[in-house]
């Protein structure tokens, strides 16, 4: 079986070209400065991949149905999160899973962050079934990985800056075999 690395090497030289959802940096960006927060923000390295890879369902469904063009799918949280479980282990597939979930919990318990969203994930968030009532919210702070998920949507939400300079895929090869290995 082709490793992991070269699998994500992979699907990204195939599709991290493509636009990120109606913004202004590509797939590859996006995933490369969302990674690169949590590693200033000192993450875990699990959660360091996590952020890398969070959208890692969108390349997926692209790679599945031969689609030029970018979907917007509503359930690439759990294509991602099922993908990283299968190479890795929960502690990078919680936060992946939970991060479409996450910006719905912080639209619904804090006032000032529908304000730093993008039009684009504005427009996303009513597809994703929009603020979440007192019941969800409850039931989010009881799924393993809910902080650390809410940890990465804050990353990805500001990883959407056309032309910052960031470390390149490579930089995540050892961190990516070894977690590949350990199976966290
Ligand atoms: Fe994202």
């Amino acid at each position: 079986m082709t490793g992991t690395y070269a699998q994500v090497e992979r699907l990204f030289a195939d599709f991290g070209m493509h636009a990120y959802l109606g913004e202004a940096v590509t797939q590859q960006e996006h995933a490369l400065q969302t990674a690169d927060l949590a590693q200033r923000d000192s993450a875990t390295d699990a959660l360091v991949i996590a952020a890398l890879l969070h959208d890692i369902g969108h390349i997926l469904v692209e790679d599945a149905h031969g689609a030029h063009h970018a979907r917007i799918d509503a359930h690439h949280d759990d294509a991602g999160a099922d993908w990283c479980a299968t190479h890795f282990g929960a502690s990078v597939a919680n936060p992946v899973r939970l991060h479409v979930a996450a910006k719905r919990y912080l639209v619904t318990i804090d006032p000032d962050y529908f304000a730093t969203l993008s039009e684009a994930s504005v427009h996303t968030l009513s597809l994703q079934g929009g603020r979440m009532d007192q019941s969800e919210v409850a039931a989010f702070e009881r799924l393993d990985g809910w902080q650390e998920a809410i940890a990465l949507r804050r990353w990805d939400d500001r990883a959407k800056v056309p032309g910052r300079p960031v470390p390149p895929l490579s930089a995540y090869r050892p961190v990516i075999e070894r977690l590949a290995q350990a199976r966290v």
